[in-house]
């Protein structure tokens, strides 16, 4: 029997609620051989996947140490190149910080085919989760992503001088331990110390937590509280305009820290 070739579908999971997924996602994880997936992609999507599905974790391999993006490039091209249907799931969408271009070029090197399927990002739904908008007619019409996590690489090293004062809201990915950081770099370059700023932990989630405050006190309450990660950290007006939505937007029950 000739067997078909391989293919890896790069699917987008969305930001954690298993109800916030594609319907293109769900079937590449029906269909899956082969599913890889991260620490951030909601366990209960695997249920998708068919009995026999070989299911790999890729995300932190122990507390602290993370696989290395080689060994999972590694690990995509040996599956691609055995002629499985993989799903390579990731939080969110696959393109916002998640590495999904490095996994398809090991891929295109090789000739193996892959599909890319988007998927909802935190950075959007994890505040509008929490009833904050990232845009709102006459008090943000920019909004921008960062990483908190920067690469030793001075060409993606974040112009604080033009974020600051330039884009209405900014959106923080990885950013709960560099707060101190970035708080202390935005107020430098002239963002308003009581700016209002959310910190959401564990978005779209039962377990979600929002902790609300300004530029200037938001560090010490999350030392307060002994704030962890996963978080968006989030700055700009829209913020203070979330408790007029969030009683409309009638979410799952948050904690409000
Ligand atoms: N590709 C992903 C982002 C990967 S980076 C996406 O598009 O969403 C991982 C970071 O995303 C986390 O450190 C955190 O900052 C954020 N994140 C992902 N899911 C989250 C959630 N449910 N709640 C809060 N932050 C989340």
């Amino acid at each position: 029997m000739i067997r078909e070739r391989g293919k890896v579908s790069i699917v987008g999971a969305g930001p954690g609620d298993p109800e916030l997924i594609t319907l293109k996602a769900i079937r590449a994880i029906e269909n899956a051989e082969v599913v890889l997936y991260d620490y951030l992609v909601n366990k209960e999507l695997l249920g998708y996947c068919k009995p026999d599905c070989q299911i790999v974790y890729v995300g932190k391999k122990n507390k602290q140490h993370t696989y290395p993006q080689e060994e999972i490039n590694k690990m995509l091209i040996e599956f691609g190149l055995s002629g499985k249907k993989i799903a390579r799931l990731k939080g969110g969408d696959p393109f916002v910080f998640g590495r999904g271009a490095e996994e398809i070029l090991g891929l295109q090197e090789h000739d193996i085919e892959f599909e890319v399927i988007p998927g909802i990002t935190a950075g959007v739904a994890v505040p509008g989760a929490a009833g904050i908008p990232v845009t709102l007619r006459n008090v943000a019409s920019s909004v921008a992503f960062f990483t908190g996590h920067q690469c030793e690489n001075h060409k993606t090293e974040i112009q604080w001088d033009k974020i600051a004062a330039g884009i209405d809201t900014l959106v923080f990915y990885m950013g709960v331990a560099q707060a101190p950081r970035i708080v202390r770099n935005l107020m430098a370059n002239g963002r308003k110390p009581e700016t209002p700023v959310a910190m959401i932990r564990w978005g779209t989630l039962p377990e979600q937590e929002v902790m609300k405050g300004t530029l200037e006190n938001i560090v010490a309450k999350m030392e307060q509280h002994d704030f962890k990660p996963p978080a968006i950290f989030i700055v700009g007006e829209v913020v203070a305009y979330s408790e007029q939505l969030s009683p409309l937007i009638n979410q799952m029950a948050k904690t409000e820290i």
